[in-house]
């Protein structure tokens, strides 16, 4: 059985040394965070996830969820656990008051993400859409939605998926299949199939809404090969009276099988075949065309990413607390230095500079991106709800940017740093006891799903940066290069600032020479692009880390004890030592021409 300590001590240090969330209570959702609210909270949210998740995570995984009768029975403990969850209220607690929910805000949103993927996220999937749907329905539904579905997905008694993939099509969502037609009466027949779709359905609630992407037909009947076409519905499992909100007969919503997959066994992923399912379009009020259609889902998947980032945070640092504590009791070998265990057969393995460069580099990137991860949570409410019109612009930028980045270096790394923290355990990290493997084998969906990584880094070098005339890119250099300058007079500064400065020079001489070199190689950036992404974590990461070294040698913590501060320097360290010259790596690998990619005929790769 492994073992879990939610972080609540860095994320009150992250909260209130480095965000200093307690000068922004005027903001939505802030008004009671002081230390010790901060403290209660996360130590309760932390009490759920160490203490009622964690102990049945592995056991349900292992149970796995299967279909009988075609409905899906989810592993044994889950119904208990879905009461408490729903009783405990951190289901809805990032759910504006007005809908029933405590109003957190996206900063709580993130430690919830990273404690329930480390405890249980095949659990919390069921779940996951409740929130961003029912947020997502009350600003762009008919009126009777609101009044009947969202209250629902709120309290957690029906949950909600999110329906796009079919099995010839996920990234490439012109090709959908799936068909709406519309009636008389204003609502839609669908008919179609996805695939993949998780808690498509499930017995922890009485009713699932699926949220699905539909292609219509244009005015001549013909559906057309793009995006115009694609909208999206709301289709409930079981047809709701528009007048009481009251569940009616079943609608046409079918599961096809479960799929066996490599991970997550006790979330159901689900092929979904609707068969004259009767739908509900959701569209945004006000505008036309493909930006109307699209907005329910772009809604779901913007939220969908932060979360997805943070997954990789949590299972790095629970594979790390597991590793570390192995590597402390595992005796092996001497440290080159003198025995620091003489009256043993050997030393821990932990002395051994290989242990540690697995250990530190899981426990630097965990540190580091939560720190990147909670600046990014806090700039979405600073982005809604700031006063100064050039700070919210500056926040949009850097989220459009951090967004991808996030989504695909943290999850890239939180694979990464799960699989060397097995390392750590030698033969044991691979067999199913000690629950490394488990842990690696969760922690790689997320590089595949919500947008597969090598498409963010796409998005990332070929939309965002070149956005708004490349204003998004502006406000990411510009904020690092403000910070740096900043730290002149900071004694002690240099080798965290040093670091960023020259690594920030490579990625912005890389990006101007991969997208200029487009004009003659038409590969030339794209074949850079996940490269460029990797570079841009890093430097986001070291950034992170240079503002938490200053903030300590200028003596403005007083969340850290003297210990956590030697510790957090040193992992500053680090990142800065062993990760940021990695950037200039992968500036000379980005830098090649396509020609060693694209050169090669297809048919002889
Ligand atoms: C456990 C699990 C849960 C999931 N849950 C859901 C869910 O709830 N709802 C839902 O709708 N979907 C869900 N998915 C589906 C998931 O989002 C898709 O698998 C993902 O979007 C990738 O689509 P695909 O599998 O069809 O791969 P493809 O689109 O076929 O892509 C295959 C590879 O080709 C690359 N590629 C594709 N097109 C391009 C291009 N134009 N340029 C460069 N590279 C390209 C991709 O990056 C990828 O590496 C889930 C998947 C899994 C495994």
């Amino acid at each position: 059985m492994t073992s879990y300590t939610a972080p609540v001590d860095d994320y009150v240090f992250l909260f209130h040394d480095v965000l200093k969330l307690h000068e922004h209570r005027d903001l939505p959702g802030f008004a009671d965070f002081d230390p010790e609210f901060t403290r209660g909270l996360l130590q309760g949210l932390a009490d759920f996830h160490e203490k009622v998740l964690h102990p049945v995570n592995r056991a349900a995984d292992e149970e796995g969820a299967r279909l009988e009768n075609g409905r899906v029975r989810t592993p044994g403990p889950f119904k208990e656990l879905a009461r408490q969850y729903r009783e405990s209220g951190w289901l809805a607690a990032g759910v504006p008051e007005r809908l029933g929910g405590a109003g957190l805000p996206p900063v709580f949103g993130a430690v919830s993400s990273e404690f329930s993927v480390a405890t249980g996220q095949s659990f919390r999937m069921y779940f996951s859409f409740c929130a961003p749907a029912a947020e997502m329905l009350d600003a762009l539904a008919e009126p009777w939605i609101k009044e009947h579905v969202v209250p629902r997905l709120v309290a957690g008694e029906w949950t909600a998926t999110m329906a796009m993939t079919e099995a010839h099509c996920g990234t490439d969502l012109r090709q959908i299949r799936t068909r709406a037609e519309p009636l008389s009466d204003g609502t839609w027949r669908l008919r179609g199939s996805k695939i993949f779709i998780s808690g498509g359905d499930n017995d922890l609630g009485e009713n699932v809404v699926h949220i699905v992407l539909a292609k219509v037909p244009g005015p001549d009947g013909r559906i057309a090969n793009d995006l115009s076409s694609v909208n999206v519905f709301l289709v409930s499992r079981r047809r709701i009276d528009p007048e009481t909100g009251a569940l009616g007969a079943e609608n046409g919503v079918g599961v096809g099988s479960i799929e066996h997959k490599m991970g997550l066994a006790g979330s159901a992923t689900c092929v979904m075949n609707f068969e004259d399912a009767i739908g509900h379009r959701i569209a945004a009020p006000g505008r036309s065309g493909a930006a109307a259609n699209m907005a329910a889902m772009f809604f779901l998947m913007n939220y969908a990413r932060v979360g997805v980032a943070m997954s990789g945070i949590g299972y790095t640092e629970i594979a790390q607390q597991n590793a570390a504590a192995y590597a402390r009791e595992r005796l092996s070998g001497r440290a080159t230095r003198g025995p620091v265990n003489p009256a043993g057969p050997a030393d821990p393995i932990i002395v051994h500079a290989d242990i540690r460069r697995l250990l530190l580099g899981a426990r630097a990137f965990a540190e580091g991106a939560r720190a990147l991860g909670v600046k990014i949570a806090f700039m979405q409410s600073l982005a809604r709800h700031g006063e100064d019109e050039a700070e919210k612009t500056r926040c949009e930028d850097l989220m459009a940017v951090m967004t991808p980045v996030m989504k695909a270096y943290c999850t890239d790394k939180g694979f990464e740093c799960a699989n060397d923290c097995l390392q750590v355990l030698g033969g044991h990290g691979f067999i199913a006891e000690y629950g490394l493997e488990h842990f690696v084998r969760n922690a790689r969906v997320g590089q595949l799903y919500e947008g597969a990584n090598g498409i963010q880094a796409l998005d990332l070098v070929k939309r965002k940066l070149t956005a708004h005339q490349g204003r998004p890119r502006a406000s990411f250099f510009g904020t690092i290069e403000r910070f740096v300058a900043a730290q002149a007079g900071t004694p002690g500064a240099a080798p965290y600032v040093r670091p960023l400065a020259a690594a920030l020079d490579v990625l912005g001489d890389v990006l101007d020479r991969a997208t200029a070199a487009d004009a003659s190689d038409p590969d030339a950036s794209a074949a850079a692009a996940y490269d460029i992404l990797t570079m841009f974590g890093i430097v986001a990461v070291g950034w992170a880390w240079a503002e938490i070294a200053c903030l300590i040698l200028k003596g403005e913590t007083s969340h850290l004890g003297d210990d956590a501060k030697a510790r957090k320097l040193a992992l500053a360290r680090v990142w800065m030592a062993r990760e940021m010259p990695l950037v200039r790596a992968l500036a000379d690998r980005a830098l090649l021409s396509s020609e060693p990619l694209m050169g090669v005929p297809s048919d002889l790769i």
